[in-house]
């Protein structure tokens, strides 16, 4: 076990993929996961171990419980290992929002991991010991990371996970989830971290179920469908193609497959962000240097130090997420913005159900491009931060599950397949993934 943490020291060193080690290596116990290590996004609550969300303003902070998902691993014999690097709350597509760690691509130490989940992903693929990893998406943190890393990622249905002890982006929109190496891990890891909990009254009632059973290699009458959108010129040319040639082979393997449309795609961009960052706007409110984290001698009015606390502990995106949100939710301007977002929300959804009756799951790229090099996103303004997350905000808004699988590289990059469901289907595309990946 000691050889674990040797590993873990000898990673990180190399590919910045943890905020803290904890130095645990002992399972509790037996079950499901005894002996597995696994490793928690650090925006998620680990009892008495440091949770910054990638963030100076936490730090320091130690929450005084577990969040739910992570008592249910420890409870399936489990030890968490550490806290993984990802931007801070969330707010972005790279990894290199935050002022600790920015964690590597493992295929080119030039490039990034994808974010905001990147240290999950990128430790799930060079980890080489036993070891799964609980992260969080709100627009596609766990699918970006997961394509650009060359692994799994399983984002739920929104409400299958508890989200109690989860540091809150969008709470309309954040979803605790999976990565691993192969789906079987991801179905073991929602299998066991799903399920009621009377800590989160936003969570589904629906029983806790055993996604393992749907590793079938079958996808016999499985109707797939193919969204035009998801595959404009926008998308880099030679991602589109390995991605259909996938689509043929599920074809041969036995699917059939329908081109199908979602015209809400190119608004749903614009709607995220206004929704997210209203939600995100509110919800930092609370950190004030008081009750959590980074607090400073107490002089002045109580604005004075509020100011002071904020300006030193956000960084630049968290500032500029703050007042773009804060601007579309006030009088005046709520009704063109904030508003208007929620009822394109409605339309987003719309198509995904309509669109459902049809077909069992969807089928597309995840990412419109490979993993960038850290000197061409130093490049980007923010604007083209957003625009990467075109093909994975739109199912995040509808809230439904999503799981992004390797099929190929492009330049000796790896990219990813995305799978999309109705909500709690999870099962369907949890087989028609495992059947890709038993017959790549
Ligand atoms: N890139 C998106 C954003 O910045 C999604 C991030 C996430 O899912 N946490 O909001």
């Amino acid at each position: 076990m000691k050889d674990i943490l040797r590993r873990a020291l000898d990673i990180n060193e190399k590919y910045d993929v943890f905020n803290t080690i904890t130095g645990e290596v002992e399972t509790e116990g037996s079950g499901r996961l005894a002996d597995i290590a696994v490793s928690v996004k650090d925006n998620i609550c680990t009892k008495d171990m440091q949770t910054t969300a990638g963030s100076k303003i936490l730090e320091g902070y130690r929450p005084p419980f577990d969040a739910t998902v992570v008592e249910k691993c420890r409870m399936e014999g489990a030890f968490i290992l550490g806290k993984t690097t990802q931007d801070e709350f969330g707010f972005g597509t790279f990894n290199v929002n935050t002022p600790y760690g920015i964690p590597k691509n493992p295929y080119d130490p030039e490039r990034s991991c994808g974010g905001s989940s990147g240290g999950a992903a990128c430790l799930t693929a060079v980890a080489d010991f036993p070891h799964l990893a609980i992260a969080e998406s709100t627009g596609g943190s766990i699918s970006c990371p997961v394509a650009f890393c060359g692994v799994v990622g399983l984002t739920p249905t929104y409400g299958r996970t508890s989200r109690w002890g989860l540091v809150d982006y969008a709470n309309s929109l954040d979803k605790i989830g999976c990565i691993g190496k192969t789906v079987g891990e991801v179905a073991l890891l929602l299998s066991v971290i799903s399920g009621p909990d009377e800590y989160d009254s936003t969570v589904l009632q629906v029983p806790q179920e055993d996604f393992t059973k749907y590793l079938v290699d079958s996808v016999e009458g499985t109707k797939i469908g193919i969204p035009e959108e998801y595959f404009s010129e926008d998308i880099d040319r030679r991602i589109s193609k390995l991605v259909w040639g996938a689509i043929r082979k599920l074809e041969d393997l036995g699917a059939s497959v329908l081109e199908v449309s979602l015209p809400y795609t190119e608004v749903s961009l614009s709607s995220y962000y206004i929704i997210a960052m209203a939600e995100a706007s509110t919800n930092l409110a609370k950190l004030c240097g008081l009750r959590y984290g980074l607090y400073l001698p107490l002089e002045g009015s109580f604005d004075e130090y509020f100011s002071r606390v904020r300006s030193r502990g956000f960084s630049e995106e968290a500032k500029r997420r703050i007042v773009l949100g804060t601007f579309t939710r006030m009088a005046g301007y709520r009704d063109a913005y904030y508003l208007k977002a929620l009822k394109v929300r409605t339309k987003v959804i719309q198509d995904f159900k309509r669109t459902f009756e049809e077909v069992d799951v969807l089928a597309a790229p995840t990412m419109p491009v490979v993993a960038p090099r850290f000197d061409e996103i130093a490049e980007m303004e923010p604007i083209q931060h957003y625009m990467m997350d075109i093909l994975t905000v739109a199912p995040n808004l509808a809230g439904i599950p999503m799981i992004s699988v390797p099929c190929g590289t492009v330049d000796n990059l790896p990219v990813g397949l995305h799978i999309m469901a109705d909500h709690l289907q999870e099962g369907k595309m949890v087989q028609v993934a495992h059947t890709f990946e038993v017959n790549q």
